[in-house]
Parts: C-alpha cells; structure tokens; sequence
C-alpha cells in the first residue's frame, strides 16, 4: 500500500515520477522558460529538492499569466484537445481536467474519512465553472459511491433529501453541513433517529474543533477535511488520527519562506508550495498562497507521509515577525487556555532592527495577577513567540478591532 511505505520509498518513487515527467512538462514552452531562467538543466535534478532554485509560481500571478499566453499559460503538459473538462475558478483562473479517471485524486481522502463503497453521498460543492463538484464526484465514483449532485443552495431541497434518502455521507463546506442539519431539525427531523448521516469530507472552509464537535455530539457525523486547490487537487487529507492532513502521494510539497522561496524548517509556518506530479498539468513550485507547517512526527494511522497541520490562512495576510509567520489564529489557540481573555490585537512595531510583538489583550472582569506573564509564557512556549502582554480596558481595544495592526515600515 503507497499510503503505508516506508518515507524512503515514496522519495524514490517521487524522483522517478518527476524524472518521467519532466520531458512532457518541458513541451509546454512556460515550464521550460522556468527552466531556463532558474539555469537548471533537467538532466541535473536529483532529488525533487534540487527544484528549490527554481522561482515559485504564484496562483495569484496565474490570471495575467493565462491572459498573456491563453488559454493556460503554456503550462499544459499535453494539447487542449486531449482534456476532458475545463473549468473557470475563482481569480478567474482556467483549469484543466486530464481525462482519466479520478483525475483531482480524491478517492484517497474520502477512504481516510471513512467513505465506503455502496454509500450514498450528498455533494454539496459547486458543479457549474468550478471544478470542485467534479473533484469530489470522481472520487467517489471511483471507490463505489452512489452520488447525490447537490451542488450548492437549495437548503429546504437539499436538507428534504437528507431526510427522504438514506444519505451517509456529506461532501461541501463545513459551514453548509450546519446549515443543513440545522434546517432537517427545524423542518421536523430527529437527526439521529431519522437521518442515516454518519460521515463528511469538508473543504474550502475552516473547520474548527467546536464545529467539529457539534457535528459529532448533536448531529452523529464524523466529519474529517481534505486540502485541496483546483489546479492541483487534492494536496492532503485527514485519516482518523485527526492530527493534521497526510500529503496525497502525487504530489511533492515544500513549505517555503514566500520571500526567499526556501523551504522552512519543519515545524515552522510558510507557504504550502507544491509541484504535482502530474503529465497532464505538470505544475512546478506552485505557491498555493496557503500557509501551513509540515510534520514529519509518525502519526498512529500507519500512514507515513507528512502532515500539514492545518491551514493557517494566506501568506499575504498573516505577518511574519522575526522571519516567522504568526497567524493570528495560533495566538487565538494559546489564548484558549485562558477562560478569561475576551479579545486581543498583535501589534508589531520595529525597535533597534528587531520586530516587538506587543500583546493587548482584554478580559472579563478583574484580571487575575501575573496574568500577563503567564500569557506570555504560553506564547513562548506555544508559538515559540517572545511577547510583550498588556491587559487593556475594554474601552481601548472594541469589539470587532483588527486582529492584527503592523506599525513596521517598510521601505
Ligand atoms: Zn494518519
């Protein structure tokens, strides 16, 4: 099983793929211009690290891109005639559809969430330009499931049909499934005695442990998430272990400095860039403009390739203070531990060549000594974060202030 081999193997097998690849990918007159700049002579590649001299394509750069030199930029690794599907996604970016089956590589994450052969699945992703109700349905088709193409909206249909089916299984956005649970119990159902709900591949939304945990407690559903762009597919999934989402083995993920382009330490945030090994659209050090960490920690599955942890959000709104990014979210997760923290802004500001972090946090009702300091601890010792914490009234810090206020200039 590819899932389960040794970390070794699935490098050498990444190297091969990439090797054959590449021949094709450098057909396509933009990948070998890549080449060319970066003076890298495919010959010379030995391991897919060896791409790290080549400059990240950036998503956000691919729309001028494709304008440039339509319809893709020069990138696809075969002729148009030879696509199954094309698609417009948000940016707007065209993407391409190989035609084989299962050709975004879903069928993997949806086993990892428990998705079995014979089910009938409710696929609330869009159908229509976006490839994303495309991604899914061929994954399910390919391991056996009986799809339901939903799409989106339709939420009285949609939460009707939960109830008039025997539907096990819930593709689409978090936010969507609450909705829909929501609306079957408003409209008459007991969710556990009347719906036969009981698993959920989410993406393209955060999913939150307490959302997480609504969904299992009150509603039955374990619901586990998958990474996933349209010009890549799927990148990475969740197994049952929940600890973050295992790389899906065709593709070779670096997470780099945006800024550089160098892969980070593990364990560190940065940009989740990617090249898929894939002839039919053979993107190479693809900048998804996600920011993740990679883990290379054993995870109790089985499964041996790295996890992302999670998503943390994009690269170009989370600041990097000391060369590192701090999402505000993790800052929000080591606060967690503190009942009384009502709110908090990051400012970061510039003293003698050195990035200041200041924390302003408020709480409800008195603040408890030594507060401050022991937030202050947590963030060192939670987000590696040397912090200073001030707790202000709630006068100086309003609801709904910014999360995070950059007073570093740069020039
Ligand atoms: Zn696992």
């Amino acid at each position: 099983m590819q899932e389960t081999r040794p970390p070794a193997r699935r490098a050498a097998a990444q190297v091969r793929a990439l090797r054959a690849m590449l021949p094709r990918a450098l057909r396509a007159p933009g990948t070998r211009a890549r080449f060319m700049r970066a003076g890298l002579k495919p010959g010379a590649l030995r391991t897919p690290d060896d791409l790290a001299a080549i400059p990240i394509l950036r998503k956000g750069d691919l729309p001028a891109l494709q304008e440039q030199a339509p319809p893709f930029a020069d990138l696809l690794g075969l002729p148009l005639g030879r696509l199954a599907r094309v698609y417009l996604s948000p940016g707007p970016i065209l993407d391409p559809e190989g035609d084989v089956p299962d050709y975004w590589r879903f069928a993997r994450a949806l086993t990892a969430a428990g998705f079995r052969k014979g089910d009938l699945v409710q696929n609330t992703f869009a159908y229509h330009l976006t490839p994303a109700g495309m991604m899914l349905d061929a994954g399910l088709r390919r391991i056996g499931c009986v799809v339901l193409p939903a799409g989106v909206g339709n939420t009285e249909t949609q939460a009707d049909l939960l109830r008039r089916l025997p539907v096990a299984g819930y593709a689409g956005t978090p936010a969507f499934l609450l909705t829909l649970l929501e609306k079957a119990r408003e409209r008459g159902a007991d969710p556990r005695r009347d719906l036969r709900l009981r698993v959920a591949l989410v993406s393209g939304g955060i999913l939150s442990e307490s959302l997480r945990k609504t969904l299992r407690e009150d509603f039955g559903v374990t619901v586990r998430q998958a990474y996933a762009t349209a010009d890549l597919g799927c990148v990475a999934y969740e197994c049952a272990a929940q600890a973050g989402m295992h790389l899906d083995e065709a593709v070779f993920v670096q997470v780099c400095d945006p800024r550089t382009g160098c892969p980070v330490p593990d364990g560190e945030p940065g940009e989740v860039v990617a090249t898929a090994l894939n002839p039919v659209y053979p993107l190479i050090r693809f900048g998804t403009g996600d920011l993740s960490v990679l883990d290379r920690a054993r995870c109790s599955c089985g499964r041996t390739a790295p996890r992302l942890t999670r998503i943390l959000g994009r690269v170009d709104e989370v600041p990097k203070i000391r060369g590192m990014f701090v999402h505000p979210r993790q800052v929000e997760e080591a606060l967690s531990t503190f009942p009384g923290v009502a709110r908090f802004q990051m400012v970061v500001s510039h003293r003698d060549h050195d990035d200041v972090l200041t924390l302003k946090v408020v709480v409800t009702g008195p603040a408890t000594p030594g507060l401050a300091d022991q937030i202050a601890l947590v963030l060192r010792e939670k987000v590696k974060l040397r912090a200073t914490v001030e707790v202000v009234e709630a006068a100086a810090l309003p609801e709904g202030a910014k999360k995070v206020v950059d007073l570093r200039k740069w020039d």
